[in-house]
């Protein structure tokens, strides 16, 4: 999703781009993920990328393919505790000083919206303008309208970066004024001393069963599995697609590349699904997959000129906020690219900035 916004902002600005992409446009963490725009708020940073790259989703939207499925179903953070709940009231201010509408719900109006949810929640934190979408198509047609504006697209390897140039599998050089690298995991691979490893996540898909859920709903302890840096985490999260079925995540475990389905896990996810949402029980799950996010040790990606090499640009380690935070980094990346004044600052973002010590992967 990032290479492919960023050729596609490039190449509406006038830029000659050459998409270099080793599977297709959609596949890696893209196309595992759950499609969830979301603003989050775990830092200053986090929230003004978020809620710039939201507000350029609903822009982009009105012009995406049916396919793309983009809709604004809205978060719903589910508060278990009167504490979570005040805990939640507490960042309303922080949100709307960001320009993001976002309210508390008392319980009564959240089984209104919800009336699966199970009864004896406190609230809700309620973020309407959040949105859902299906990656894979996104990317897909952000590669096609790269096309479109006279970009080539290579499916290809890069096998080495250089100052300007590219090695690619076949043995060819593509050589270019800037490299822009945005392969998610495989970053690390291109360009030597990336700070990203893989944070391994399952997710589940249902059958059919229109009206269950309306809004994306995660329980306000996601924050800490998202934020915390070590082990195996769940937390529910939930999300209603437009053909009915019902997206259930997440985990969190950093295992290095090991793609094992681990039962025991999604089992407690879906544990927990049934505790939030005790319908989920009848639901027939139909497909379970694993994905990997590019995480970096301080929760934020890496965005901007990387100085070792010449020319050289770098876009990835997104963690689980890369779909949502694709459109901000594609402005923030044309911007440095084009030295035009960048809608966020960007120097928290910047690729070799100092990061608190990567956490041994077992
Ligand atoms: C289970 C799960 C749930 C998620 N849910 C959400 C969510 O709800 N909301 C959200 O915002 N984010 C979510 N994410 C995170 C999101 O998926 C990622 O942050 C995002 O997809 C990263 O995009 P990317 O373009 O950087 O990487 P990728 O999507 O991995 O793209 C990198 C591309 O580079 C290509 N590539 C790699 N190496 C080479 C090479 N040597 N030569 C040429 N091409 C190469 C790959 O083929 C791939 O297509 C989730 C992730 C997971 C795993």
């Amino acid at each position: 999703m990032v290479g492919t916004m960023i050729a596609y902002r490039l190449a509406e600005a006038g830029v000659r781009v050459t998409l270099v992409e080793s599977a297709f446009a959609g596949s890696g963490s893209t196309g595992a993920a759950m499609g969830h725009i979301v603003v989050m708020d775990d830092s200053p940073e986090q929230l003004a990328l978020c809620a710039h790259s939201r507000a350029r989703w609903d822009e982009l939207a009105a012009t995406l393919p049916p396919s793309g499925e983009h809709e604004h179903a809205g978060t719903l953070w589910l508060a278990t505790s009167d504490a979570e709940l005040a805990g939640a009231t507490a960042r309303v201010a922080g949100y709307q000083r960001a320009g993001i509408d976002a309210c508390v719900v008392n319980d009564v109006e959240l089984y209104r919206l919800e009336p699966s949810v199970r009864r004896g929640l406190a609230g809700a934190l309620r973020v309407p303008g959040d949105a859902v979408c299906y990656p894979p198509a996104i990317a897909r047609s952000l590669a096609e309208r790269v096309m479109a504006l006279g970009g080539a697209l290579l499916r290809r390897s890069v096998a080495s970066l250089a100052a300007h140039r590219v090695a690619l599998d076949d043995g060819s050089i593509v050589t270019a004024d800037a490299i822009v690298v945005a392969a998610g995991v495989s970053s690390p691979s291109l360009v030597a001393g990336l700070p990203i490893v893989p944070r391994k996540g399952h997710l589940v898909i249902t059958d059919r069963h229109p009206g269950l859920v309306h809004h994306q709903l995660v329980e306000l302890g996601y924050l800490h599995s998202a934020h915390t840096f070590s082990g195996a985490s769940v937390a529910f999260n939930v999300q209603p697609r437009r053909t009915g079925q019902l997206l259930i995540g997440s985990s969190r475990e950093l295992v290095g590349y090991d793609a094992t389905f681990n039962h025991d896990l999604v089992g407690q996810m879906l544990d927990r699904a049934t505790h939030f949402v005790p319908a989920i029980a009848q639901v027939r799950a139909v497909r379970s997959w694993i994905g990997f996010r590019p995480a970096t040790p301080d929760k934020l990606p890496l965005i901007g000129r990387w100085p070792a090499e010449e020319g050289l640009w770098i876009a990835a380690g997104h963690e689980g906020l890369g779909i949502t935070m694709a459109t901000g980094t594609a402005d923030l990346i044309v911007a440095g690219l084009l030295e035009r004044t960048p809608p966020v600052d960007p120097e928290r973002f910047r690729p070799d900035r100092v990061m608190p010590a990567m956490e041994r992967v077992a």
